[in-house]
C-alpha cells in the first residue's frame, strides 16, 4: 500500500509546496520516527497555510495518514504559529481517527519555519550541520504538500497552486489558480497595483526571489506574488548585484557582529559566522584561488536576517555566502561541514526576532491585510510551465507544437535516473511553444 501511494505521488508531480520543491516521493520513502507538519509560515505577508488548515483539515489530515503510513513515523506533530488562533482551534476541535496528532505552538518570530530552527523547537533535536530532518529521523512537510499527497493517492495530478498575492495591491486575497498562471494576470486579478513603480517577488520578502512580472508565472513552489513598491528595502537589496554588494562591504562594515549573533544557524551551534566572511571581504581575500576557504558558505540557509534585519548600514552577508555557494559548486568544492555534536547557543532564546518587529525593520508594516482565500475560479487563457519548479534535474518535455492536452495530462516527465518531478497541463489547450526552459499551453 506504502509503495503504492509513493508511486501515486511521484506519477502526481508533488513537490515540497512551501520552499525549495524536494520531490515528495522521494521524501516519504525515507523512514523516520516523527513527521512534523509545517504550518509555521513564518514570512510575513503570506497567508496560505492557515487558511488550508481552517479550510481543508480533513484533506490535510487523509495526506498525512498517508506520510504515515509511507514512513512508518509514530509520531506525528502539527506546528503552526500559537496567534493563528482560528487554525489552533479548529485542529484543537478536530476528531482524530486512527492516526492520533499533537499540536505544537510557535512563538511568533522568524525565522520558525527554517526546518532546522522547527526541528529544534518542536523536538528539541538539532539537525547536523549541512543536514536534513532525516538525519535525526524527522520528516517535515508543508500543510499544503500533505492536501496534494491526499489529491495524489485518489489518482489527481498536482495542477493547481495555493498563491497569496500580497503587499501594493488594491484587493490583497489568496487564490486557487492553475500552475503557470501568468504573475500579471495575478495582479490584475486583485484590482491592480497601488503604486505605479514596483518591484514583484516570488515567496516571502526575506527568502523569495525577485521576478520579472511581465515573464514569470506562478510554479509548484510560489506560495506568494508580492508586489512591493521600488523604495522598499527588500526590492533595493534584492536589486544590488553581486559586485555592489562586494564593494559595500568593503567599505562600510562595522565589524558589530550583529549579523552573526541573529544568525539562527549560529545560534544552533553550526560554525557560520556572517561577521568574519564581511571581515575577510573588507581585506579583499575572495579571489578564485583561495575560494575553498570559504565552504562555510554551505552552511547559510539563505534566511535573509542578516541582510534584511541585523545589520544596521544594510550590508548582505547573505547574497555573499549566496555567491560564494554558485562558484564553489562550479569549483566542484561540496560541503565538508557535517559536524554533529552540536550545541546551541545559550542566548538563542532571547536572540528570536519578534515578527512584527521584522515587519517594521523592512518597511511591510502597513500591508497587514489576511489576504482570505479567495473561491473564485481563475481562469487563464495561457499557462507557462517551467521545467525547473523542483529540486533536481530539470524536467524533459514529451509533448511537441500542436499536441492538444487536458489538465492532468503529462506533458514534462523525470529525466532518466535522475532526481526530478513530472509536470502536468494545468488546462486543457493546445501546445504552444516549447523551450529549454518552459512549456506554453493556450486555450486558443
Ligand atoms: S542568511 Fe544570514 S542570518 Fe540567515 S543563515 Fe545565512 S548568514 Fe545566517
Ligand atoms: S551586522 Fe553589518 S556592519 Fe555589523 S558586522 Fe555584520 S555586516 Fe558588518
Amino acid at each position: 500500500m506504502s509503495s503504492d501511494s509513493v508511486d501515486l505521488i511521484k506519477s502526481a508531480g508533488v513537490v515540497g509546496a512551501g520552499g525549495a520543491g524536494f520531490p515528495t516521493h522521494v521524501k516519504l520513502s525515507a523512514k523516520v520516527d516523527t513527521i512534523i507538519v509545517n504550518g509555521a509560515e513564518c514570512e510575513p505577508l503570506i497567508n496560505v497555510d492557515r487558511q488550508l488548515i481552517e479550510k481543508y483539515l480533513d484533506k490535510m489530515y487523509e495526506g498525512l495518514k498517508v506520510a504515515a503510513q509511507s514512513t512508518g513515523a509514530k509520531r506525528v506533530i502539527v506546528a503552526l504559529k500559537e496567534k493563528n488562533k482560528g487554525a489552533v482551534k479548529v485542529l484543537e476541535d478536530f476528531k482524530q481517527g486512527s492516526l492520533k496528532f499533537e499540536i505544537f505552538k510557535l512563538g511568533n518570530f522568524y525565522p520558525a519555519g527554517d526546518e532546522q530552527v522547527l526541528v529544534n523547537e518542536v523536538t528539541g533535536k538539532i539537525v547536523p550541520e549541512g543536514g536534513i530532518p532525516l538525519n535525526v529521523g524527522i520528516v517535515v512537510i508543508n500543510v499544503e504538500t500533505l492536501i496534494n499527497v491526499a489529491n495524489a493517492v485518489e489518482g489527481r495530478n498536482l495542477t493547481r497552486k495555493f498563491v497569496t498575492v500580497n503587499g501594493a495591491v488594491n484587493t490583497p486575497k489568496t487564490f486557487i489558480v492553475p500552475i503557470g498562471t501568468p504573475v500579471l494576470f495575478l495582479i490584475e486579478a486583485c484590482g491592480g497595483a497601488t503604486v505605479s513603480d514596483y518591484g514583484v517577488i516570488d515567496g516571502g520578502p526575506m527568502t523569495g526571489k525577485l521576478v520579472n512580472p511581465n515573464v514569470h508565472a506562478v510554479t509548484k513552489t510560489t506560495k506568494a506574488i508580492l508586489v512591493l513598491p521600488e523604495t522598499n528595502i527588500v526590492v533595493i537589496q534584492k536589486k544590488r548585484d553581486i559586485s555592489k554588494q562586494m564593494k559595500r562591504a568593503q567599505a562600510i562594515c562595522l565589524s558589530c557582529r550583529m549579523c552573526t549573533d541573529l544568525c539562527p544557524r549560529y545560534l544552533l551551534g553550526h560554525d557560520l559566522f556572517p561577521d568574519e566572511l564581511m571581515k575577510r571581504m573588507y581585506k579583499r581575500e575572495i579571489t578564485a584561488e583561495d575560494i575553498s576557504n570559504f565552504d562555510y558558505a554551505y552552511l547559510c540557509c539563505d534566511c535573509g536576517l542578516c541582510e534584511l534585519y541585523s545589520c544596521v548600514v544594510d550590508l548582505s552577508a547573505r547574497s555573499l555566502f549566496h555567491y560564494l555557494k554558485v562558484e564553489l559548486a562550479k569549483a566542484g568544492i561540496k560541503n565538508p561541514h557535517h559536524r554533529e555534536a552540536l550545541t546551541e547557543n545559550e542566548f538563542r532564546n532571547f536572540r528570536k526576532v519578534p515578527a512584527p518587529r521584522l515587519l517594521k525593520r523592512i518597511e511591510l508594516d502597513e500591508y497587514t491585510s489576511h489576504a482570505d482565500l479567495s473561491y473564485d475560479e481563475i481562469e487563464v487563457n495561457e499557462v507557462k510551465l517551467f521545467l525547473t519548479q523542483h529540486v533536481g534535474a530539470p524536467s524533459v518535455p514529451v509533448v511537441k507544437i500542436g499536441d492538444m492536452v487536458k489538465e492532468g495530462t503529462l506533458v514534462a516527465d523525470i529525466p532518466a535516473d535522475k532526481l526530478g518531478s513530472k509536470i502536468h497541463a494545468s488546462i486543457d489547450g493546445k501546445i504552444k511553444e516549447i523551450t529549454d526552459k518552459y512549456i506554453v499551453i493556450s486555450k486558443n
